[in-house]
């Protein structure tokens, strides 16, 4: 490689470095999606063949067409997806996302690996092995992520399981390793490109038998870690064809996929173990409860609910799924605008896995503005919710069920919640008594000192803002 080309990858490399640190605040995260975007188009142009020599100074001859053509495709696809996916759709459009780019992976290894292994020179071990880590993990992660789509869009009513899938998986995968292991050291032997395809064939199974049998509820941390595996396909294809850019990338992703995916576990009180063989949120058992709650329920109206709001002193707001699936994010920053005017304080209580991804409430209330010092962490805000006079849940459910730390034969039993039960008031708005995703009744919709306010929640909070100003 040249140093011109190692330099430019340098500087990519430090590109991806700063947007993925931009992005650990929503305040900078828009800035930093761009960095690494700039990152990734000046990557394109520091491209080099397999002797490391710059793809420019082959002319025209180089099938510029052909990599032009993909770049205007992805482009175009990408954005069009970008702009019109719903907020409540994002999961889904990630696992999409992040199947094409371990499908990418695979081919370009395969593509590699192929033709490599019957030149004249052979394949060094270390390469071929790079190559076929790259096809088996981005192929799995590929079929995996698209199961994981169709899971997210209620393709499956329930997990696909039967007695003895763990062990045919571990079969399975025992083969892969097996079919890897020989094309490591038998590259150029005739029957490589067929053991080749059986190996990749098998992956792709292994991806779909893998998400199968996990429960909807899990998808974001499926995800997440199949994400991660994307990222160790790229960067194995990095080490395979000599591409630094690709390597850091792959490096990135791999690293943050698994924090991200440790990081969901933990908020859940979940080992991630339990998360892959635990079919948990997927119906049966957790559903069955899902019809109602024992105990009186406590209607309220929506000017009812301005007034408490309006009298009370400090007041907490809990986001939840219900939240993005309203769209009402606009509408609770003018409600906490204008409790703030009238002397109210008001803070939002996030917790880390409200909604259907990491990080989902943050992005919808920066969208409306909601100011970052009004937000507060789990942690910061439940040592605080006996001093508080309303507590406002808005389309949350599992994050807020007291059973997490009650009823000890709950599903959710360990999980942190935010402690809303303890506030002198508690506003719960839904639309109804259903469940949340975890498929549990909840305890807190028949507490004394909870109401509950039945409709959409932006249809609620327009009534409650409108009846604010009137006060
Ligand atoms: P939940 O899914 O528990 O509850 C959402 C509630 O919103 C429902 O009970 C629903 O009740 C209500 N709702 C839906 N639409 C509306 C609407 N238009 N207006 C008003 N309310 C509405 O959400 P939480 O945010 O509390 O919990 C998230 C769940 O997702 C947790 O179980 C978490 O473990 C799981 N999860 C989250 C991940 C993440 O990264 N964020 C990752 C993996 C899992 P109703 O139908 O009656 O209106």
């Amino acid at each position: 490689m040249s140093s011109a080309i190692a330099l430019v990858f340098i500087g990519v490399s430090v590109l991806f470095l700063a947007g993925i640190k931009l992005l650990s605040s929503p305040r900078t995260a828009r800035i930093g999606n761009l960095v690494a975007a700039t990152g990734m188009l000046i990557g394109l142009f520091a491209l080099h063949d397999r002797a490391g020599n710059s793809v420019w100074a082959h002319g025209w001859n180089f099938n510029f067409t052909l990599i032009a053509l993909g770049i205007v495709v992805g482009l175009l696809v990408g954005a069009a997806g970008a702009y019109s996916v719903k907020m409540t759709a994002m999961p889904q459009m990630v696992a999409l996302f992040n199947g094409l780019g371990g499908g990418a992976a695979a081919l370009v290894a395969g593509l590699e690996f192929l033709p490599g292994a019957r030149s004249p020179s052979g394949i060094a071990a270390f390469t071929a092995g790079s190559m076929l880590f790259a096809t088996v993990i981005g192929s799995l992660s590929f079929s995996g992520s698209i199961v994981a789509y169709l899971k997210l869009e209620g393709k499956f009513e329930r997990p696909c399981t039967f007695p003895g899938l763990n062990i045919l998986n571990g079969a399975i995968l025992l083969a892969i390793l097996a079919l890897c292991g020989w094309l490591t050291f038998e590259p150029a032997d005739s029957r490589a490109a067929a053991v080749f395809v059986g190996m990749f064939s098998l992956a792709v199974f292994f991806g779909v038998a893998m998400v199968m049998p996990i429960g909807g509820a899990d998808m974001p941390v499926v995800i997440s870690l199949l994400n991660s595996f994307t990222g160790l396909a790229v960067a194995a294809d990095g080490f395979a064809i000599n591409n630094l850019a690709m390597v850091v990338a792959g490096t990135l992703v791999g690293s943050s996929g698994t924090l991200l995916t440790l990081l969901m576990c933990r908020a859940m009180n979940r080992p991630v173990t339990n998360v892959l063989f635990g079919a948990f949120g997927s119906g049966g058992g957790a559903r069955a409860a899902a019809g109602g709650v024992a105990g009186a329920i406590k209607p309220i109206q929506a000017d009812e609910a301005a007034l408490l709001l309006v009298y009370a002193q400090r007041v907490v707001i809990v986001p939840g799924y219900g939240m993005a699936v309203a769209q009402a994010q606009h509408q609770v920053r003018e409600l906490a605008d204008e409790l703030g005017k009238r002397g109210v304080e008001t803070q939002f209580a996030i917790h880390p896995v409200a909604g259907r991804m990491p990080g989902h409430m943050n992005v919808l209330l920066a969208e409306a503005n909601v100011s970052y010092e009004q937000l507060c962490e789990m942690e910061a805000i439940n040592p605080t919710m006996d001093r508080v006079d309303v507590c406002l849940v808005i389309g949350a459910n599992d994050v807020v069920n007291p059973a997490a730390h009650e009823d000890k034969t709950s599903p959710i039993h360990g999980m942190p919640i935010i402690e809303a039960e303890r506030a002198r008031n508690v506003i719960v708005m839904k639309r109804s008594m259903a469940a949340g995703f975890a498929g549990i009744e909840n305890h807190l919709f028949s507490r004394d000192n909870t109401r509950m306010l039945f409709g959409d929640a932006r249809a609620s909070l327009s009534e409650i803002v409108a009846a604010v100003k009137m006060s």
